[in-house]
Order: structure tokens, then sequence, then C-alpha cells
């Protein structure tokens, strides 16, 4: 094998050969296994918690999202970040790397609905309406699980990025620099956060970005503390309460871990709430014979489960709770991708414009400033 040239033949398409959907699974791992190691360390290949067991299996790291974009540059030998995540992911990745490396995802077409439902030209709307009504000052706060457009918005406008594990800094933080915090685009972990805080219900207000004045009348927005998007993860929303009393029930002393885009009334019902890192020491410190019921996407939940077979782990509805998008990164597009790259070829990279990337990045210091 040559050595690898970055951005040679760069391609953005996004078409699978029909060659790798002819490979059995064993021919695959066995490609995907001899493409790796042609690469060595020129190559760094990310598995998000919820990818699938197929593809994890070749991850040299698995964590969330910031974690291993933070891992992946640091790893200054690795010219090429392969990331088997979803595109805001690969984004975010693309944003703190190193001025060498290059970002692929597998799939360019594993989006998050989440990060989808905030377009930019509907934040700016919504921006300019809510700091014409606010006369203290708005400070915008988005989840990780943004674009890197929405990202770099909220850096031009002096906010912060957060993690499900850091938003409750993050947003006392902004709610000590204004009148209002503006948080996008996950209303669940927003209300959850900022309830937590002792923010009533009542001083939360949801833009909707379909309606006119997001749905809002002028006076809604100026009691508001805390202006919530009305976004949502697909996976997460489905936890219902009926789920933690039947686990409860099936499993009298079983302890609940929601994951906190989850809504509202299933954190408030849950023994936990956390991220995907809290979800995992938790399970992991419980020790034998413990039990959990989970709110979270099923491939975590089913590994959790494997990997401490002496305690019970159970998805707290195994029914939908798939990142279906996340699942499109398949064993064929991680074989096509890195076997390009072994001939030379990057197919599927992810790079954000420079201006973007420099305001995405103020958002992301920020918020390692605050927390
Ligand atoms: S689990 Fe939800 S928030 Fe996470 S990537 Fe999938 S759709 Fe997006």
């Amino acid at each position: 094998m040559g050595h690898v040239m970055i951005g040679v033949a760069a391609s953005t398409l996004n078409c699978l050969p029909e060659y790798y959907v002819d490979l059995s699974d064993q021919q695959l791992d066995e490609h995907i296994r001899q493409a790796k190691a042609a690469l060595g360390s020129r190559v760094v290949i990310l598995g998000h918690h919820y990818q699938r067991d197929e593809v994890v299996k070749f991850a040299d790291f698995r964590g969330d999202s910031l974690k291993l974009s933070r891992l992946a540059a640091n790893r200054k030998e690795a010219d090429f970040i392969v990331f088997c995540g979803v595109h805001f992911m690969a984004e975010s990745a693309d944003i703190l790397r190193d001025e060498h490396q290059v970002v692929v995802l597998p799939d360019l077409s594993a989006g998050c609905s989440m990060a989808d439902m905030a377009d930019r030209d509907q934040v700016e709307v919504c921006w300019e309406e809510v700091c014409r009504i606010a006369s203290g000052g708005v400070v915008p706060v988005t989840y990780i699980n943004s674009t890197a457009a929405i990202k770099a918005f909220v850096g031009r406008n002096s906010g912060a990025v957060c993690t499900s594990s850091n938003a409750g800094k993050v947003m006392a933080w902004a709610l000590a620099h204004g009148e209002k915090g503006l948080f996008i685009p996950d209303e669940h972990l927003g209300r959850n956060t900022a309830y937590r805080m002792g923010i009533p219900l009542d001083a939360m207000a949801v833009w909707d970005p379909r309606q006119e004045m997001g749905g809002l009348s002028e006076e809604e927005v100026r009691r508001a503390r805390v202006i919530l998007w009305k976004g949502h993860c697909s996976v997460h929303q489905r936890f219902l309460p009926e789920h933690i009393e039947k686990a409860r029930k099936n499993y009298p002393g079983i302890r609940v871990i929601a994951h906190p885009e989850c809504r509202w009334d299933v954190c408030q019902m849950a023994d936990d709430v956390g991220s995907t890192e809290l979800i995992i020491t938790q399970v992991n410190e419980g020790g034998p014979g413990s039990q959990w019921a989970i709110g979270t996407e099923i491939h975590l939940v089913k590994r959790l489960a494997q990997e401490n077979p002496d305690r019970t782990v159970i998805s707290l509805d195994d029914c939908g709770c798939l990142c279906s998008t996340m699942y499109r990164i398949s064993p064929q597009h991680l074989c096509w991708t890195l076997e390009s790259l072994v001939e030379g070829q990057v197919v599927n990279r992810v790079q954000v414009d420079d201006e973007t990337r420099r305001w995405a990045r103020v958002a992301l210091d920020r918020m390692l400033q605050i927390v």
C-alpha cells in the first residue's frame, strides 16, 4: 500500500459502491481489519456509544461526541478521523481537529433529527424577536447536539455550547450574564436543566419555529426566564411515565436512569438523570445483583447488559428507541471509507467552512472556560 495523501481526490459523493453490498459479514470484517492495519496510526476510528456493535468493535475509542472529538484532535499522528456517529459529531471533530487532520463520516446521510430541528435562519428570527422584547440581554446556549452553523451563531452572539453533563453550569452562567437564556435545540434538556436549577415551569416558554412569533405573545416572552427551542430527540422522547411504572412493577427495587433528553415527567419519576457517561458509571459501579432500567438508546443499553451479566440491565422500553440515523453507519460504509483512504482517496469528508469553524470554536471554548 502506498502512502496516503491527505485531501487527494476528496469527494462528497455518498454512493456506496455495489461491491460492498455483496460482501459477507466475515469478508467485511476481514477487509476492515486489513484496511485499518494498512493505515496504522494514520487513522483513528471513533465509535459513539449508540453505534451498532458490528461497527463499534473497530473503534479505537468509544464515548460521547465531545470526548471523542477531543481524543481524536490529540492524536496528532492520525491524519484521518473516521467518526462512526452522526453528522453534527463529525462537524464537532472538524471544529476541534488539528490543521492537518481530515474528518470522515462513513455515511453522509447519518444526520440527527434533533440537530436538524434548529435551522440557522429560524434561530436568527427567534433571536431578533426575543432580543427586541428583552430589555436586559439574552444569552444563547446550544446543546452540543446542534449543527456547526448553530454553534457559530451562538459563538458570535456571546453564548456557549453545553453538553448533557454540564448543561446546569452553562445555563447558570448564561442567566448570570443576561436577563434570559435561549436554549437550543432540545426543549427537554433545557427544561430538565432549568427546573433542576429551581426555575419553575411557568418561567419557561417554548419557541415553536413553525409558528408566527414562535407561537408566543410578547408578554409570554417578557415573563420567561428561559426560552426553550421546540426541538427534541426522536429516540429519547419516546420514553413515557408508564414505562417506568411497568419496569418498577415487573422488577421490584429496580433503579431507573433517564437521559436528560427524555421528557420532563419521565425525568421527574426516574431515580437518576444523567448523560451516557453517568449511565455507564452507575451500572458499572452498581455491583452484582443490581437492577437497572435505562432510558436511552438501545445499543448502549444492550452493550451494558452484555458487559455486566451479573446484574439486570433493561431498556425502559425496547420498542423503537433506536437511533435510526446513526444506524446508517454500516460495516459496508466503514469498509468503503477505510479502503478508499488506503487507496489515497477521501470519501465522505465533513468539512466546516473556516468562518463557521472559527465562531463555533469560540462557543466551545467558552463552555470549557465555564465548566
Ligand atoms: S439519539 Fe437522538 S440526539 Fe442522539 S444522534 Fe440520535 S437522534 Fe440525535
